[in-house]
């Protein structure tokens, strides 16, 4: 028996926003999104399961219609509710309807100034907007988790993206780092080096302000590293994909984490169990084979509770992970 904790389900593929680094290349919605019934039982079968954390995301999950029944859904279940979005949507009374059903906000920021933001966002404006939200969302009482990824074209703005989260009285920060995925320039992908000055920053910010604002990394920043204890990160066991979390596309499509591309099976044809206790599911994670891991991950000590870190991150040159201890050991490939 797999007992699931938490779930992350892209209500539409549709967005109002057309970032560079966008994993799902979302804009239009997909063909044949999960109906409004559809969802409403899909949380009934995933708090059955075990969820007791639902992350709501898309696209730009308030593009649908009928959002804020899903609150009450999950709510009625006893689920933490987080939301995920690039905030355009946001007005007065949405902010109220968060703060009725206790959701947590996940809202982007890319750039210190509306030139990068707006930029790399792919939409005008959207820079002034944020920083016109955030205060709203923090008035209302309403917990807001600002999420940045970091590239090439905001790498030097970090130290004024926390000035301005600062000065804007942000209560959490969480950095990561762009993934390769279709619509992103080559470009853009982070060098070894400037990934282990990152993960350095994190915990310099950590240390200088983290009593005024929560700084957290995300899984693509580790692993088993001296960094470790200076950072947010603790015991890295490896990815949780099929192990206790799993994410649903719009149309169905199950799979590990919303920055994977695979399917483990559609829930529009088949309850959701059959899929998650299946023993065929989830097979990189639930019965892995590390001999099959590449570079340095080969011959690392921590390969049998690591598994090479995120999955989905960056690689190195010879094929092994983006990883802080592989740079302590062997330094950068480049
Ligand atoms: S707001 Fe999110 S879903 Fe929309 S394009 Fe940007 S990254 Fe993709
Ligand atoms: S080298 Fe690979 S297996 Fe070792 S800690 Fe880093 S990511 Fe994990
Ligand atoms: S694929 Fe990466 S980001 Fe997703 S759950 Fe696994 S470690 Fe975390």
């Amino acid at each position: 028996m797999y007992k699931l904790y938490s779930a992350t389900l892209e209500l539409t593929r549709k967005c109002n926003a057309k970032c560079r680094h966008c994993i799902v290349n979302a804009g239009a919605e997909k063909d044949n999104e999960l109906s409004t019934e559809r969802i409403m039982n899909l949380l009934e079968e995933l708090s059955d399961e075990g969820c007791s954390n639902i992350v709501l995301t898309g696209g730009e999950p308030f593009l649908r219609e009928d959002w804020a029944l899903f609150l009450q859904k999950a709510k009625a279940l006893n689920m933490q509710i987080v939301m995920m979005t690039n905030g355009l949507k946001l007005d007065d009374n949405i902010i109220k309807i968060l703060k009725r059903f206790n959701v947590t906000i996940g809202i982007s920021l890319d750039g210190a100034e509306a030139k990068t933001h707006d930029m790399i966002r792919g939409v005008p404006g959207i820079f002034e907007h944020f920083k016109e939200v955030l205060p709203k969302l923090r008035k209302a009482g309403v917990y807001a988790v600002v999420a940045t990824t970091v590239m090439k074209s905001n790498y030097n703005e970090l130290d004024r993206i926390k000035d301005l989260l600062l000065k804007l009285k942000a209560e959490a920060w969480q950095i990561q780092v762009v993934k390769p995925c279709s619509r992103l320039l080559e470009s853009e992908l982070l060098s070894e080096q400037e990934y282990y000055k990152l993960a350095e920053k994190i915990a310099e910010f950590r240390q200088k302000y983290g009593k005024k604002m929560n700084i957290v990394e995300s899984d693509c920043i580790g692993y088993n590293s001296i960094l470790t204890p200076k950072l947010y990160i603790k015991e890295w066991a490896g990815c949780e994909c099929g192990i206790n979390s799993v994410s649903i596309e719009s149309d169905g499509n199950v799979k590990g984490c919303p920055n994977m591309n695979n399917s483990e099976g559609n829930i529009s044809n088949i309850p959701f169990r059959d899929i998650w206790q299946s023993h065929e599911s989830f097979k990189y994670n639930r019965k892995p084979n590390v001999d099959s891991l590449e570079g340095f991950c080969k011959q690392c000590e921590h390969k049998y509770v690591c598994r090479g870190g995120c999955p989905t991150n960056c690689k190195t040159k010879d094929g092994g992970a983006y990883c802080l201890h592989k740079i302590e050991t062997v330094g950068y490939n480049e």
